[in-house]
Parts: structure tokens; sequence; C-alpha cells
């Protein structure tokens, strides 16, 4: 079978455009999307996140703002912080980079941000609203980095059988909300399976299209997957590799190698999902900006 192997870089780039577009509309009227990310701490790989979604932000020509806070920053003046960014009418969007330290309460953060502001789609009132199919919800940006590929990949998903592999809200919950929405590119058939799932591999090779989002490398074999079916990838897991630059390299939740070859089309770990999650993150500032000023 001839697989087609889903390019997230070029459909993210695509989107980016569509982002520059919007913005040159809102410019018009003398409106600057904007985009705060708080960092609490100095993990390496959040500082890494951080910093890519300020450089994309520059690129755009957003207006950005970047808050590194040290690691004993206390709750009070993280809470502080985020009410003075609710205020700041130059930020439409703000993102508290996960995980922060272990002493903060991250649900309390995230109900402390606008929901109007929210672009990250993890307060309480944008999950309702994705729950109850309000257009003007924010939706997670990896989820909705998935829809979007299997759009610009023509992939149906009416009445496909999506089985999603994870069920966290920021990632398998909210895509399974997202796709069985009476919408279009939605209005999928979904199954969520998880730790408990029984029999996992006879529920996954039931799938239309499966999305594996475990948070453990290569934990989708040939056995798990009908042949035809769509793989979507959204791990990313380090695994020590002495012949790379770094001594790791990343690997999906997906046995890339022994999967590909049944599939109809599926995502590769790095360039699949991962560069739609910041590409999606632009375009919710740019839709947070366009309803703030509505
Ligand atoms: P979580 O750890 O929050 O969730 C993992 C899910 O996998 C849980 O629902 C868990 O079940 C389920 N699971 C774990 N073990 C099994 C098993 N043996 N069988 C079936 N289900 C299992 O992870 P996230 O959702 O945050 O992330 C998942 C992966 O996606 C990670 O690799 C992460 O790095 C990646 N990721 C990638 C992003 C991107 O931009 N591409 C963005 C976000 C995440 P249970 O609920 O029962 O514990």
């Amino acid at each position: 079978m001839e697989t087609t192997i889903i390019d997230g870089k070029q459909v993210a780039a695509a989107v980016l455009e569509d982002v520059r577009a919007d913005m040159a509309a809102l410019a018009q009227d003398g409106r600057q999307p904007g985009l705060a990310v708080v960092l609490v701490g100095s993990d390496p790989a959040s500082q890494a996140y951080v910093g890519s979604k300020e450089r994309t932000c520059n690129k755009l020509g957003m207006f950005s703002r970047k808050e590194e806070l040290p690691e004993d920053t206390s709750q009070e003046a993280l809470l502080a912080l985020i009410e003075e960014l609710n205020q700041d009418a130059r930020v439409h969007g703000i993102l508290v980079q996960s995980p922060p330290p272990v002493h903060i309460d991250e649900a309390a953060v995230v109900r402390a941000i606008d929901p109007a502001k929210d672009v990250d789609g993890f307060h309480p009132v944008n999950v309702a609203k994705l729950a109850l199919e309000d257009p003007s919800a924010f939706v997670p940006c990896t989820p909705l980095g998935c829809q979007k590929l299997l759009i610009a990949s023509g992939i149906e998903t009416a009445g496909a059988h999506v089985v999603i592999v994870g069920r966290s809200l920021i990632v398998g919950k909210s895509l399974g909300l997202l796709l069985m929405a009476k919408a279009p590119h939605a209005n999928a058939t979904v199954t969520i399976a998880h730790s408990r799932t029984k029999d996992l591999a006879t529920v996954t090779k039931q799938a239309d299209i499966l999305v594996a989002a475990i948070g453990r490398p290569h934990f989708i074999t040939a056995d798990h997957v009908r042949d035809g079916a769509v793989v979507i990838d959204v791990g990313i897991n380090r695994v020590d590799d002495a012949s790379a630059k770094r001594g790791y390299r990343l690997v999906g939740d997906v046995d890339y190698d022994a999967v590909a070859p049944k599939c109809q089309a599926i995502t590769p770990v790095p360039g699949g999902v991962g560069p739609m999650t910041i590409a999606m993150l632009m375009a919710n500032t740019v839709k947070a900006c366009r309803q703030q000023s509505a």
C-alpha cells in the first residue's frame, strides 16, 4: 500500500501564512494580536518551548511578552502577574507553560486566566464551550492541530471511527470532543481508550483513524492497526541514542517503521503533530484578538 506521510511542517507553514493574512487585515484597523507566555522555573524543555513560541510571535510581527519567573515564585506572585496580564490591553492571549513547579496549584492558575485570553483552552469556561460546540471556544492547540492535519490531508472524519488512545485534557479528551461535534470536519464516531481499556488492540484495530496520545515510545505496534487506517501520532518521547548529537532522539508513541507500511496515511515524529501546536497557538491568539475587539 502506498502510504501518505502527512507533513506537519508544511501544514503548519500554511496555517502561519493564514495567520499573517489575518494579522494584515487586523492591522488595517490598527489592531495587533499579542501573546504573553509565562514560564516559572528553568526546566530546559519548557525553556525551549517558550523560546520557540516567542520566536514565532516575533517572526509574525505579533506583540510578545515573555515572563520568566524563578523556580521559587509564590502562587500569589504568579496570580498577581496573571491579573496584570488579564488587564494588559496589548495582550490577547496568555499561556502559562506547563508543568509549573510542584508548589504551584496549576488548576488555580488556569482558572485565574481571563477565559477570553485563554488561548490554551484549558479554562473550565473554554472546556465547557468546546463540549457545548460554541464556536467562540478556544480549543487546545494540539487537538486543533490534529484536526487541521486531517483536513489538509483530505481525510474525511464524518462517519469515520476515530479511536484515541489517551484521555488527557490537553490531547485525548479535547480531541474526542472536537471530532464528535456535529460540525464540519468532525461528525466522527469516537472511542477513547486509556490505561484501563481491556484488550486495547481489539479496540484500536476498529479505527479508521487511530490517534496515539499516550507518552510511551513505540507503544502502538503493527498489531494495533488495521490495514488502510490513518494514524496520527501525538507522542513526543526522548529515547537515548549515543549516535545523536544531544545523546537522545525524539520518537512517537507509534512504532513508525512497522506501522507505516500498513497505513493509508501517517504522521511522522518529529515533523508531524509537533509543528502544528505552535501554529494553532498563533491562530488562537489571532482569534482572541478578533473576539476581544468585536
Ligand atoms: P498524559 O500522561 O496526560 O496522558 C497519557 C494517556 O495515555 C492517559 O490517558 C493514560 O491513561 C494513557 N495510557 C498510558 N498508558 C497506557 C496504556 N498502557 N494503555 C492505554 N493507555 C495508556 O499525556 P499527554 O496527553 O499530556 O501526552 C501524551 C503524549 O503526547 C506525550 O508523549 C506528550 O509528550 C505528547 N504531547 C505532544 C504534544 C505536541 O505538541 N505534539 C502536545 C502535548 C502532548 P490513564 O488516563 O488511564 O492514565
